[in-house]
């Protein structure tokens, strides 16, 4: 396996926290805790993303001989929060690929190189793409999130890339690529060109469906800005989000209000959904959904209508945060909620329905953020149950619903939101709404290595 810290990484950690550095490279060792559970039972895995490995690891880790199946399609694993860093010119899109090799060692587990096309929860089985039947006694659903480019009216994802369109979200997890990133990073450095003989309309869309890193679209607002803004140029922002605010914390929220003072001028629209895009003309079209108070004069009293008008914004540049959903196999299963996400419960991640049926990841469909750093600490929680149900006993561990944001409001800073299902929930007893120079070092140098050699490999 190598999945053992290099010389590299290990050095950029070092410059970073000795204190850090040692922690790595004492967890990257070879020794291995003995596996102890002595269950019995078929595992089926199905994705080979952050959860799916994460999920895999912690399964060898603690059972002895373990019958597992991972029916996974892709080789290359996407390091996906590095798709913002490529974006903005301070990692190379090479540095996003991790190989799942190093992870599922196939003389002891069964690698299924396809997707599940169907999953059939009444008879315990999944049936894959080239139409294998998989049977199992448990199944773990860790097939993330899947872009829907094509609910954009208008839109063909071939577009972005083209006629001032980005999108750092676009990438396709089976073959291993990340294309939204460099295009995305090319599309900034034609906003400075563009902005050296006039001010360019840049707009910046995010959906109201729930998406993965809900921080992403700002994170390329800002970072657009500030790379402008270091050139000594600018331009017309305008942040169009379906959301009713810039953060759900209120603290956070006027932080971002503040940051957004450092750039020239941004317009904030919410509510504001894009439903359609004229490539070539340049001009989206939003659905502003609100209410209003209206007065009915033979009630004599005031009541809340429901409005939804259509709104055309201008542009020279786009970017585009896609709206976000199950993948198809999914949807087109008996397991989703009425959200349309799959129905666990938001503490012991076990399927409501279907209890030898589990989720981690994107797929889930609980309240809180969609981050790898939440799959993490999802992990622990949907292994100690999944061995509690495979021992007949009650499940006893609760995700509290962590996750974390680490909203990019210049180069150089970050404000690392860490919030769960009771509020915020800071790592470090630091003002959590700061945006602060520690973070963006830890989160640009340190987090993949701690990624690649602990997260993935269930040592942390
Ligand atoms: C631009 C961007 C920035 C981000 N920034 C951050 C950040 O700063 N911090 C953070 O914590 N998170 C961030 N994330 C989110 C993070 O990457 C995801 O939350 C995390 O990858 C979720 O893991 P997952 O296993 O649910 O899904 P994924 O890691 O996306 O994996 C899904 C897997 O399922 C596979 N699959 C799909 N369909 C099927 C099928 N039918 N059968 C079998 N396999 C299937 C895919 O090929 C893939 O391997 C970011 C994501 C993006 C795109």
């Amino acid at each position: 396996m190598s999945n053992k810290l290099s010389r590299r990484d290990a050095l950029k950690v070092i410059g970073l926290s000795p204190v850090a550095a040692s922690v790595l490279l004492s967890s990257s060792a070879t020794t291995q805790l003995e596996a102890s559970e002595d269950v019995k039972g078929k595992i089926v895995i199905a994705g080979g993303g952050s959860g799916a490995i994460m999920a895999l690891s912690r399964l060898q880790r603690a059972i002895k001989n373990p019958d597992i199946t991972i029916i996974a399609p892709n080789e290359i694993h996407i390091y996906q929060p590095g798709q913002v860093f490529v974006a903005a010119g301070e990692m190379e899109v090479e540095d996003l690929y991790l190989d799942n090799h190093d992870y599922i060692d196939t003389n002891k587990v069964n690698w299924i190189k396809d997707e599940v096309n169907k999953f059939d929860p009444q008879n315990n089985s999944v049936t894959t793409r080239s139409g294998e039947e998989v049977l199992y006694d448990y199944l773990i659903i860790a097939t993330g999130i899947q872009s829907n480019y094509e609910e954009i009216e208008g839109l063909k994802k071939e577009d972005i890339g083209t006629n001032g369109i980005s999108s750092v979200y676009l990438n396709d997890l089976e073959h291993g690529r990340a294309e939204g990133a460099t295009i995305t990073w090319d599309w900034f450095n034609d906003l400075k060109t563009a902005a050296k003989t006039k001010k360019p309309k840049v707009l910046y869309t995010q959906p109201s469906s729930p998406i993965k890193c809900g921080g992403a679209p700002q994170k390329m607002l800002y970072l657009s800005a500030d790379y402008l803004k270091e050139a000594g140029l600018s331009a017309e922002y305008t942040f169009a989000t379906g959301l009713k605010s810039l953060f759900h914390l209120p603290k956070i929220d006027k932080e971002l209000h503040k940051t957004q003072e450092r750039y020239d001028k941004i317009e904030n629209k919410f509510q504001h959904h894009l439903r359609s895009i004229d490539v070539k003309n340049k001009k989206a079209t939003f659905i502003h959904a609100y209410e209003e108070e209206v007065y009915d004069e033979d009630f004599e009293i005031y009541e809340k209508v429901s409005r939804a008008d259509e709104v055309v914004i201008d542009y020279d540049f786009i970017h585009i945060t896609p709206p976000m959903s199950p993948v198809d196999p999914l949807k087109n299963s008996d397991l989703l909620d009425n959200m349309g996400w799959l129905e666990v419960d938001q503490y012991s991640l076990q399927h409501k329905r279907y209890k030898n049926i589990f989720g981690i990841g994107d797929v889930c469909g609980i309240p809180m953020g969609k981050t790898g750093g939440s799959a993490r600490h999802h992990g622990p929680v949907l292994v100690e149950n999944l061995l509690s149900l495979m021992k007949n006993e009650t499940l006893k561990a609760k995700f509290d619903g962590y996750t974390v944001c680490p909203l990019k409001t210049q180069y150089g800073k970050i404000i690392m939101a860490e919030f769960n299902y009771k509020g915020p929930a800071p790592t470090f007893p630091l003002d959590f709404e700061k945006p602060r120079w520690i973070w963006w070092a830890f989160d640009l140098y340190m987090l993949k290595p701690m990624y690649k050699y602990l997260m993935l490999t269930g040592r942390f």
